[in-house]
């Protein structure tokens, strides 16, 4: 039997065994990007994590109806169209398309549905409509400037996922006055911008009761949008912990007061907070780092592989050191998958299918700690251990029928954890023609036999992969202030004409 799934549910705090509506579909959505800039690392392991949500489900034979959006109506991105003197709707389709690149550089599987916040400002369950009902049944009001707010206190329960009543919200100092709403924590479905150029007029109805042109609260966005795609009851909703208030919370307000039913969400997922060097990540606080920034230093497997290292709900800190030490690991399985995989040429070519029935049979004949990891609420930390498991006993295994099958499970579930296994077979075969000053592997040997052990020059047994291999070492060596080893690894390679590079992203040779 397959362990049963289950996930830490932010609503009720506890963790749930899950079961979907209408099995074996589930209907998951998830709050897309603000496109205004290129996307970010708070982007990446939020992403990341429900990349790894989806192929969960789906190895364990779910159908996922996976709906993620794009938010192209947004303050920021007016203030950017502004300061680059063009249209929101061109800086809107240049950064939907960058966000595009690198979740596709990143390995993320695509959403099934992306639909955009302004294709659903009008239509049957668009914004203009929810907002209609909403008014219609009291729980929303037009202001004098044309405005439409929620009223929160007209909703017994509002405030349930934050744990944030709206008596809270009142004592609260952050809040800011504003003289047109009832109580401090109504918040805004739509803003009235009647002399702005980027705006909406509404329907008839709506207008004869008062309200402006203008454009949408971004939390209406995503009701509408869900309500449109999924409908009134979901699954799973997921995104980052930063979420949690307001946004989600008055998500929740404005679809259960909208359609009457309970719960809108029946899970709601949250990933941690992402530091950088200590410090939560905003723009604001200077520290921001882009996705392209990271993956110039970087390979996205060595990404994945730090992201995973640490559980979705904690929070991850991006640091030098802890990406290099996620680096060394993804050098050293590279090395290890270039000296294993020629063996069987036929699996390098084409992979095991991961998401299908033998798939799932296999690991859970073969490697059932992986499937029990994944299904305790997405456990990657414990999921990876096993994998490393599974190295070491290939590592050991003698016959190639040992051997074949094992790395039929390994390749499997890299997969399962977004891993793109060809990309560890290449990782040193980027720079192109800076490669033919490199030494033959005979030399590199002759050149470091002294320096290193028999069992450490066993390691490069091939040309590719000597120099990712020279750099992993000389980093184990730095780490474990093995400085007579480290030096005579920049000597070895300064012998053969090369030039080491040290940077606080790790250490580089070029030729
Ligand atoms: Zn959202």
């Amino acid at each position: 039997m397959l362990p049963s799934l289950q996930f830490y549910n932010s609503l009720t705090r506890t963790t749930e065994p899950f079961q979907p509506i209408e099995a074996p579909t589930v209907k998951l959505y998830v709050c897309g990007p603000t496109v205004y800039d290129f996307p970010h690392l708070g982007h990446a392991r939020c992403y990341m994590s429900w990349d790894v949500l989806v192929r969960t489900l789906m190895l364990f034979g779910y159908t996922v109806t996976y709906v993620r959006n794009i938010t192209d109506v947004d303050d920021k991105i007016l203030a950017r169209a502004e300061a680059q003197s063009t249209t929101p709707e061109a800086v809107a389709e240049l950064n939907t398309q960058r966000f595009h690149e690198d979740m596709q550089a990143l390995n993320t599987l695509s959403p099934t549905v992306e639909p955009k916040a302004t294709d659903h400002i009008k239509g049957e369950h668009g914004m203009f409509a929810m907002i209609e009902t909403l008014i219609a049944k009291k729980h929303a009001y037009v202001t004098a400037t044309g405005d439409v707010n929620f009223e929160t206190a007209t909703m017994a329960d509002y405030g349930k996922l934050s744990k944030r009543p709206p008596e809270a919200v009142q004592a609260g100092a952050r809040v800011s006055v504003d003289a047109d709403k009832r109580h401090p924590s109504d918040f805004a479905l739509w803003k009235a911008n009647p002399e702005d150029s980027y705006a909406w007029n509404p329907p008839e109805g709506l207008a004869f009761q008062g309200v402006k042109r203008g454009r949408p609260g971004w939390h209406i966005e995503c009701s509408s949008m869900i309500r449109t795609v999924l409908g009134e009851t979901i699954d799973i909703h997921a995104g980052g912990a930063d979420l949690i208030f307001p946004h989600h919370e008055n998500e929740i307000a404005q679809s259960e007061c909208c359609s009457g039913k309970t719960p809108f969400v029946r899970t709601w997922m949250h990933n941690g907070f992402v530091n950088v060097d200590g410090e939560k990540m905003s723009k604001s606080l200077g520290n921001f780092s882009t996705i392209r920034d990271l993956l110039e230093h970087y390979p996205a497997n060595t990404l994945r592989y730090f992201i995973l290292t640490n559980h979705y709900r904690m929070p991850v800190d991006f640091t030098p050191e802890a990406l290099d030490a996620a680096h060394n690991w993804s050098v050293k399985f590279s090395i290890f998958m270039t000296q294993l995989l020629p063996t069987f040429p036929a699996m390098a070519e084409t992979l095991p299918a991961w998401e299908d029935e033998t798939a799932r049979a296999l690991l859970q004949s073969q490697l059932p700690e992986f499937l029990e990891a994944l299904a305790s609420d997405l456990n990657t930390p414990r999921a990876l251990a096993s994998v490393n498991g599974l190295v070491k006993q290939l590592r050991k295994a003698e016959t190639v029928t040992e051997k074949q099958s094992l790395l039929t499970v390994l390749l499997i579930a890299l997969q399962v954890l977004g891993f793109r296994v060809a990309d560890f077979l290449q990782i040193d075969t980027e720079n192109g023609e800076q490669q033919s000053n490199r030494p033959t592997l005979d030399e590199f040997i002759s050149a470091f036999s002294t320096a290193l052990s028999a069992e450490q020059v066993a390691l490069f047994q091939t040309a590719e992969a000597w120099e990712s291999g020279v750099l992993a070492l000389r980093a184990e060596a730095k780490r474990a202030k093995n400085w007579a080893l480290a030096d005579a690894i920049r000597s070895g390679v300064e012998k053969l004409g090369g030039a080491m590079t040290d940077t606080p992203q790790g250490s580089s040779i070029s030729w």
